[in-house]
């Protein structure tokens, strides 16, 4: 070994070298290697010329002297735990150590002459390291399988801290070895072999290794694993010199080889080539990974430059971190290289990375890491596997979902969002439960995973399928549960005795006799409630935690044996009933008990005179994916309600609900308000079913008074407002309205209706008379607990005897001002009602005086003996509008609307009446289904558009400017379908409707296609070729085929020509007068319906049918043509010529959007946003159309508009 100090140059620190030892050896035989770089420019001279030309990296003269500006390509791949200058142990016979900077990352231990070197002189993998031992005077040893390295630090401290991290390294790596995950070349080489290196005389073991280069001094060192550097050939090139001859060029140096024969340096260079380009793709992959912020440190511990992921839990971690994740198992942490694993790396993997990444995982996986747990950069691999074990196998620091514990609704919810690109919610479903696989019950999508691949969320795909085999993390359901929802109440105290039943498992039915309550001594303290036997035991009967109790109840007095009874729901779907006699004490026990389970974030509730209290899930407009906790209690008919991450209480009158309803197949209870819509969730069946059961009790006519009635908007009572309207519609003609009688059982059975749940009862024409309905409305007053007029209705009957009319008006005034509100706003309308019958007694012959003789002893309850009464009502109707101060000229247009009525029902012929001409009108949204109706009063001077934007306000269907929503009349049995013009009224629509015909509200998605059309039109006009077919029988049978014909559509006509050799004539010379068409019909007469029956046989499938209408109203003759185009287009064209000329060139408002707010009848509840689509009633599946729906376009508000 000679050679080796021959080329020895001495450096800057005087250095010994020394034969002696093996290790120096080493050093020594590096020490020339380096010396080559000394003497680098005899040697490049003759290679320049080669590496200038073909290599990015090399300068284009000489060499680099020092590392180019790039960075330092081994700290940008491999994150260095631990540098600085240490002392190497001095050659045997020599006292003077050698300085060595050395650095240490997770897989090696280099040494390098200075901290600008890029190519060590020695290199220790970790995994090869044995020991670390301290040796005294600031030295330790690094012991290898056969080596020992002596270090010596400058201080005691810079020595305990290498000798901490390097240790800490060396048990990694030996987790890593042990689990088979190892990067010792020895495995993976593509080649390897004895290279001579120019410049030195002894061969290197050569070994090409995945994207690097090993240099070993020999194959036993290289068995070792210790070596002398390696290679990063990501910054790499190979070029073949002549002969045996090849440079490998890096940025830092030129390696020269030699191979022993030119076929082995053919395979050299193949195989460092393929090396390189495996480097530069590996790289790639982490390059692009890393190209989010958040990527670029290790998840778990912080380090830069994490190489490993897991790709099922959507993190990124460094390689000490990633042997903890290893040591999960793959069913719980998939761990990859991002360099190495390089086929996993599909582009939609790469793109959930950059989706999720370590900030937003960690959002979930590290939502509450209390600071003394957290890793660091110098983390021991105790303290990994301690951390990464808690946080991914157990779960324990992540974010608990809302739905933690819900199986149902977290599958529900999976379903739901995997439609929608929120991996982040997913990831937070998936791992806080939800079941990757679960049912979504729909056959053609059957799990989660179709779902998403349906709406083409490839990434929520390929998350899934990343996860379906995942164990999910293990922890305490409930304690996780209670860290999220239970805030410790105050510790309440109280204690007494109480009487008690057996515990049950279903809701009380039936009274429970004082027998079957037994006398206990019960305890409430801290948190427990328990009961003994009496107060000298010890040792109770029974109990439970307070934070078990999801609901508390008082009942009505004498509900059971004992006076007064309450009782508490357990979340384990227990029920407990406890009884007193003493008012007082169940009072105090109540409060108590409430105090100690509602938190103090819903405390208002506690001031409430609550007959329930409690906790239920539930969803409302804003947040339909996942339910949320709310605290409830009803008082009377009020619902208040303290919900999640809302800093107020919320009060539903129930009684003014639009609709509440049960969904059976869920058990939710839908509560549908004038602007929101909350769905309460039956958590569980218990307490759930005693909330449905009170609700349901508090939102029906809870009384007989006024104000106990189910009421409207207005406060008016239901009942009330149905019977009016439906008069309104179709009595005001009907002679002596109010005074005929109707049939008794009839009447019965509706008012009955109505007392059950009036919100439910829709009259309709042919389905209710008219005199039925009037006499429901009068037996109701009739009935009313105290009238309409109150406790003063004497004070109302003794007016009459003033005979000063305006001292009389002025009378009735003030104690119309007194009535309470409810009565007032029905009298109000009552009068209203009654004065239009009489401005109509011409028809229905109930003059003013009639009408009083009817009512005067119906509202004041009176036998009607005196007249009194009457007088009353005949004064009110008389000076309805000064008395109730009325707007006239919205009396006069109300008198206009209703002639409008009677005029239009008398225009129609009453034996081909409309069976579903209703005033109130079924519309349909979207579909025609159970679940998607509406029911709409139409007023007659309501426009398509108005019920469009009535019934979209109602849904709360944002609308964009190019939604273009629109009322079709949708025909079944002809199978056509028509745009209503937006200014068409709808009223005559519907009552001329069939029974095969209804309303629907869709959007036209043709009408931007039309627009366009008729925006490049300078004259609406259209001729040209279409398919004709006409149905002359009456009774609708088809007649012939379908013929060619010439049809010219212009301002006044449509015309059709047979005979096609005139055609050439007319579009060349327009001489069209000169040509009779075959047919002609004024334009004004035709109604043109998308469709043609598939019985008649259409050629093609763009069709139209026309539907003409003699104006002469005599002869009812209407006559059906079908056409049929070759195209969509042509059929659009045609359609919008016919739209455009029909209506003056107005085809669609110029500004839409801002028409609507102008046909808003009521402002909304801006209480819960606007934002929200809500199906009124149906499944789960239509809920999660309508979120999809809503995710994709939240933004559209009606707020704006
Ligand atoms: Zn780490």
């Amino acid at each position: 070994m000679a050679y080796k100090t021959s080329l020895m140059v001495p450096k800057e620190k005087p250095r010994y070298n020394s034969i002696c030892s093996d290790d120096e050896l080493l050093d020594d035989e590096m020490d020339c290697y380096e010396s080559i770089s000394e003497k680098r420019g005899s040697w490049i001279d003759d290679l320049a010329s080669i590496s200038t030309q073909n290599s990015i990296y090399l300068p284009t003269r000489g060499f680099v002297s020092a590392p180019p500006p790039r960075e330092d390509p081994s700290s940008t791949l491999i994150a260095v735990i631990k540098m600085g200058w240490l002392d190497k142990n001095p050659p045997q016979g020599s006292l003077i150590y050698q300085r060595r900077w050395v650095k240490l990352d997770a897989e090696y231990l280099r040494y390098f002459d200075t901290e600008k070197d890029v190519y060590s002189k020695r290199i220790i993998p970790t995994s090869s390291i044995t020991g670390v031992i301290n040796v005294g005077d600031q030295k330790f040893e690094v012991v290898t399988h056969n080596r020992t390295f002596l270090f010596r630090a400058e201080s005691d401290a810079e020595r305990s801290e290498w000798v901490t991290v390097l240790k800490s390294c060396v048990g990694a790596s030996r987790t890593q070895q042990s689990l088979d995950l190892t990067f010792n070349p020895c495995v993976t080489s593509e080649m390897k072999g004895y290279l001579e290196l120019r410049g030195l005389r002894s061969k290197l073991y050569t070994v090409v290794c995945a994207d690097k280069v090993f240099l070993y001094k020999s194959t036993e060192d290289y068995r070792l694993g210790i070596g002398i550097t390696s290679i990063d050939m990501n910054v790499g090139n190979v070029k073949e010199v002549a002969g045996r001859a090849f440079d490998l060029t890096t940025p830092y140096r030129i390696f020269s080889f030699v191979a022993d024969t030119e076929q082995l340096k053919d395979q050299w260079v193949e195989a460092m080539r393929d090396s390189i380009a495996e480097a530069l793709s590996n790289y790639e992959v982490a390059e692009r990974i890393w190209s989010l912020p958040a990527n670029q440190i290790c998840a778990d511990c912080g380090t830069a430059k994490p190489e490993w992921a897991a790709i099922n839990l959507g993190v990124v971690f460094c390689k000490r971190c990633a042997g903890e994740h290893r040591g999960l198992g793959p069913s719980v942490s998939k761990v990859r290289s991002l360099k190495m694993d390089k086929k996993v790396w599909t582009e939609d993997l790469i793109q959930l990375f950059l989706t999720l990444g370590n900030e937003r995982a960690n959002e979930f996986w590290a939502a509450n890491v209390p600071p003394s747990e957290a890793l660091m950069v110098s983390s021991s691999s105790e303290e990994r596997r301690r951390f990464i074990t808690a946080k991914y196998r157990e779960g324990k620091y992540r974010r608990y979902h809302p739905l933690f514990g819900n199986q149902r609704e977290l599958n529900n919810a999976l379903c739901i969002n995997v439609q929608s690109n929120d991996v982040c919610e997913t990831l937070a479903l998936v791992f806080c439960g939800a079941d990757v696989n679960c049912d979504t019950d729909d056959p053609d999508l059957p799990c989660p995973i179709a779902l998403a691949q349906y709406h083409g969320q490839n990434l929520q795909v390929e998350f899934l399928t990343q996860n379906r085999n995942t164990e999910l993390p293990r922890s305490e359901v409930d304690v996780a549960i209670d860290t999220v929802h239970y805030m410790a109440p105050p510790s309440i105290t109280h204690n007494g005795f109480l009487f008690k039943t057996g515990s049950m498992a279903r809701p009380i039915a039936e009274k429970k006799g004082k027998e079957e309550f037994s006398r206990r001594w019960c305890v409430l303290n801290d948190g427990h409630f328990s009961y003994y036997e009496s107060d000298k035991n010890a040792t109770p009967n029974g109990g439970l935690k307070m934070k078990e109790i999801v609901c508390l109840a008082v009942n009505p007095p004498e509900t059971h044996g004992y006076d007064h009874t309450f009782e508490l729901y357990s979340d384990s779907e227990r029920l407990y009933l406890f009884g007193t006699d003493n008012p007082e004490i169940a009072h105090e026990w109540v409060k108590s008990i409430a105090k100690s389970f509602i938190p103090v974030t819903a405390e208002v509730l506690l001031l409430k005179d609550f007959q329930r209290i409690g906790r239920l899930r539930y969803k409302d407009g804003l947040n339909l994916e996942t339910s949320r906790l709310g605290w409830f209690c009803l008082v009377g008919s009020n619902l208040h309600i303290c919900l999640e991450q809302q800093n107020r209480d919320e009060t539903i009158d129930l009684q003014k609900l639009l609709e509440l309803s049960i969904q059976p197949d869920n058990d939710v209870l839908v509560l549908v308000e004038r602007g929101r819509t909350l769905y309460i969730e039956g958590e569980r069946k218990l307490d759930f079913q005693g909330w449905a059961t009170a609700i349901q009790r508090a939102a029906g006519s809870s009384g007989d008074t006024l104000s106990l009635q189910q009421l409207t908007e207005a406060d008016i009572p239901v009942i009330v407002e149905r019977c009016i309207h439906f008069t309104t519609q179709y009595g005001l003609t009907s002679e002596g309205i109010y005074r005929k009688s109707g049939v008794n059982s009839r009447i019965a059975a509706l008012l009955e209706e109505f007392r059950r749940d009036a919100r439910c009862v829709w009259l309709k024409e042919g389905e209710h008379q008219v005199d039925d309905v009037s006499n429901v409305l009068k037996r109701f007053f009739r009935d009313i607990e105290e009238g309409l007029f109150g406790q003063q209705a004497d004070n109302w009957l003794s007016t009459t005897g003033c005979s000063d009319e305006s001292m009389r008006i002025s009378q009735y005034n003030l104690l119309f001002s007194n009535l309470p509100r409810v009565n007032q706003a029905t009298l109000r309308a009552l009068m209203n009602h009654l004065y239009c019958v009489q401005r109509f007694s011409d028809l229905n012959q109930m003059n003013l005086h009639n009408l009083a003789i009817v009512f005067g002893p119906t509202l004041f309850q009176t036998d009607g003996k005196d007249y009194n009464a009457g007088r009353v009502i005949e004064d009110l109707i008389q000076h309805y509008v000064t008395i109730f101060d009325v707007n006239e000229q919205q009396l006069k247009r109300q008198l206009d609307e209703i002639t409008y009525i009677i005029k239009l029902r008398e225009n129609l012929n009453p034996k081909a009446g409309p069976a579903s001409g209703d005033f109130i009108c079924t519309v349909y949204l979207e579909e025609k289904r159970e679940t998607a109706e509406q029911h709409v009063k139409i007023p007659a001077t309501m426009t398509a558009a108005e019920l469009t934007f009535e019934i979209l306000d109602r849904r709360k269907i944002g609308v964009k400017e190019k939604d273009y929503w629109c009322c079709f009349e949708v025909n079944d049995k002809e199978e056509t379908e028509r745009p209503l013009h937006y200014q068409e009224k709808v009223l005559p629509i519907v009552h001329s409707l069939g029974t095969d015909s209804y309303l629907l509200l869709k959007k036209y998605f043709s009408m931007e296609a039309m627009l366009v059309y008729l925006g490049s039109k300078v004259e609406v006009s259209k001729h040209g070729m279409m398919k004709f077919k006409e149905e002359r029988n009456l009774l609708g049978l088809s007649t012939g085929s379908f013929h060619d014909r010439y049809f010219i559509l212009t301002n006044t006509s449509l015309r059709l020509y047979k005979d096609v050799r005139n055609l050439q004539k007319l579009q060349n010379s327009e001489l069209q007068c000169s040509n009779r068409p075959e047919r002609e019909w004024p334009i004004k007469c035709l109604k043109v319906y998308h469709g043609i029956k598939k019985k008649l046989r259409p050629p093609t499938c763009w069709g139209l049918t026309v539907i003409y209408e003699s104006e002469k109203q005599e002869k009812q003759e209407r006559q059906h043509w079908y056409l049929c185009c070759d195209t969509q287009t042509e059929m659009r064209e045609w359609f919008a010529t016919f739209m455009s000329i029909q209506n003056g060139g107005r085809v669609w408002p110029a500004e839409w959007l801002k028409s609507r707010s102008a046909s808003r009848s009521a402002p909304l509840d801006s209480r819960f946003g606007n934002v929200s689509l809500i199906p009124l009633r149906g499944s789960e599946n239509e809920m999660r159309n309508s979120v999809a729906a809503f995710t994709a376009d939240p933004l559209a508000l009606f707020r704006n508009a």
